[in-house]
């Protein structure tokens, strides 16, 4: 690889969503030199996700932006989690959860950020100042991936510049398709999404109602689920002034919003209140399951949308496209720098894409409960009979979507068992459980968290690089030894020696080796053969030498 370095780039990245802004502040932080190409002239076109998740706000934290991204935020972080079930903002109450989501700001011991409702567009604002001050990122606007090609040494992309008409051949080590649903990378590389499409028709709607708020009786809420028989949907706001979204539900193919001036009729009908609605933009979404049948294809690979497409209940597509830029972006600093090996790119599908099969499965069974089959004959009416039917499809909507509002056991809880770079210590998976994370610092999960005693999370002391968690027992020697097999092979290594002894019962071994993406690569009672598990989990060793870190493994 050594005829690179005199390329300006070594890792093109097509698109500035939130998966390929999250990519180029990986290698930002790593001062690997990067260009981004976004054909629009902006970030922030899409009014569509609205949680950043506790893990993604974990990944905020450790690039130093989580205090940012509570700046950013249009309704405070103080606003209240809830979501409400209503037959119509102006009609009857029929459900409510709490601190949904877990935006709720406080200490959790199970991780180290609270999860916070923001739009995508404020989101993707604080992303993208974040990744141009970093050494080595540039992002250009305008400017549109065209095509590629691609030989043993590198990939020469076509870029045009849509203000000037020109169009530049750029080389680089590694290209991302971030380019979303419609990749034209995925294409190019011969993907095809398998899967479901169109499980249905879906709108979100960004309009003004001034005195919205205080035309309703529900308190306030992030979202409020309309369940009627004649418009069902979800409606909330987006800032502290009267900026809101409807987001009306599997919508027959007959009911189309062909153009913004029906849009106010639609909203004043869902919400049965009678307001001047002022439309600000739609969009028509379709509701699929797809996956990729390929992430990769030699030196270029997909993150994000282009690669997985599912329902947006539970709020996971975003969140899954920034993990995937977690894993991939320290992967490709480790081969680029040259302490990893090419198992570590053969690694990144074989770790996301049983988490994104997961996730579209669940993210399939919320949308199977929406308000379109919650509702039910005579459940607006004013009366005994009214209350009762009410009351019933309450309790439907707690048992049916708890799953949907407090999932940690997916955002935590998914796990890289079948990943080359891990190495298994033969210990028993932890059951999966959608709801309750069970912490587990079996190799492939997520080091659990905890809060040290001066009020700092354990993941603040974890490094750029590589992190040993020497716990109570450890032997300074031993140490040593993990520390010149990681000099000798070149990897940055911290060392982190814990006094709070919770932390000892957490991880369950004397030692654990913690990934960049905080992810436990091993754990044991002592160094063993540690260049020898270091290889492995740096990717330097093939699949089949493995087994001789495992054997060797305390
Ligand atoms: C109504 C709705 C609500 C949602 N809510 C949530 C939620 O609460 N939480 C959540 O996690 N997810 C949610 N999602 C999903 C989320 O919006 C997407 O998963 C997310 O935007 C995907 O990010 P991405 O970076 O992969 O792709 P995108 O955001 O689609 O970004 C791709 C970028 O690539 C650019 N591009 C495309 N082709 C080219 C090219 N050839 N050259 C240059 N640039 C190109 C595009 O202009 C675009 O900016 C929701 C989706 C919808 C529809």
């Amino acid at each position: 690889m050594s005829e690179a370095h005199g390329r300006a780039y070594r890792v093109l990245i097509v698109g500035a969503g939130p998966a390929g802004l999250s990519l180029a502040i990986e290698l930002g932080h790593r001062s690997i030199p990067c260009l981004v190409i976004e054909r629009n002239d902006r970030v922030g076109y899409a009014p569509r996700a609205k949680t950043t998740n506790v893990r993604t706000r974990e990944h905020l934290r450790r690039w130093g932006i989580a205090d940012k991204l509570k700046a950013a935020s249009p309704l405070g972080t103080d606003y209240p989690s809830n979501i409400v079930f209503c037959t119509r903002l102006g009609g009857f109450p029929i459900a409510k959860f709490e601190n949904a989501l877990y935006c709720a700001p406080g200490r959790n011991p199970l991780y180290s950020e609270h999860a916070q409702w923001i739009p995508q567009y404020a989101l993707e604002e604080v992303l993208r100042a974040h990744a141009v001050s970093l050494p080595g990122v540039e992002i250009r606007f305008s400017t549109e991936m065209q095509s590629f090609e691609q030989d043993e040494h590198a990939v020469t992309v076509a870029v045009r510049d849509l203000e000037r008409g020109r169009v530049d051949r750029i080389a680089c080590d590694y290209m991302v398709g971030a380019d979303g649903a419609r990749s034209r990378v995925r294409d190019g590389i011969g993907a095809k999404m398998e899967g479901r499409h169109g499980l249905s028709r879906n709108y979100n709607v960004v309009f003004r109602a001034p005195g919205l708020t205080a035309a309703h009786k529900h308190g306030p809420a992030i979202m409020y689920w309309q369940v009627n028989s004649d418009t069902p949907s979800l409606i909330g706001p987006m800032d502290k002034g009267d900026k809101w979204y409807f987001m009306p539900t599997q919508v027959p193919d007959e009911m189309k919003l062909a153009d913004l001036a029906a849009a106010p009729d639609w909203i004043r009908r869902a919400t049965g209140i009678d307001l001047p609605y002022e439309v600000l933009s739609s969009d028509e979404w379709t509701a699929s399951q797809l996956l990729a049948d390929k992430y990769r294809d030699r030196r270029v690979f997909l993150a994000g949308d282009a690669c997985h497409l599912h329902p947006p209940f539970g709020g996971y597509g975003m969140n899954m496209g920034v993990a995937d830029a977690v894993d991939l972006g320290w992967k490709f600093a480790a081969v680029l720098q040259g302490w990893g090996g090419e198992a570590l790119l053969d690694s990144y599908e074989r770790e996301r894409r049983p988490v994104h099969r997961l996730v579209l499965d669940e993210a399939v069974l919320n949308h199977a409960t929406l308000g379109n089959q919650l509702a039910r004959a005579g459940m607006e009416d004013d009366s005994a009979e009214g209350a009762r039917i009410r009351s019933e499809i309450g309790a439907r909507v707690q048992s049916a979507k708890m799953r949907e509002f407090y999932t940690l056991g997916v955002m935590l809880g998914y796990h890289y068992d079948d990943s080359p770079v891990i190495v298994g210590d033969g210990s028993d998976p932890v059951r999966h459980d959608f709801v309750n994370y069970v912490p587990t610092a079996r190799p492939g999960s997520l080091a659990p968290h905890a809060w040290m005693h001066d009020g700092s999370s354990l993941y603040d002391a974890f490094g750029e690089g590589f992190t040993l968690l020497a716990n109570d027992g450890c032997d300074q020697s031993e140490i040593d030894r993990f520390k010149a097999a990681a000099s000798a092979a070149g990897i940055p290594l911290e060392v982190v020696r814990p006094s709070e002894p919770g932390i000892a019962e957490l991880y369950r071994a004397r030692y654990a080796l913690i990934r960049p993406d905080q992810h436990v690569a091993w754990r044991g009672d002592s160094a063993g053969n540690a260049a020898a598990t270091f290889a492995t989990i740096t990717g330097r060793h093939r699949v089949g030498q493995r087994e001789a870190a495992v054997a060797t493994s305390g």
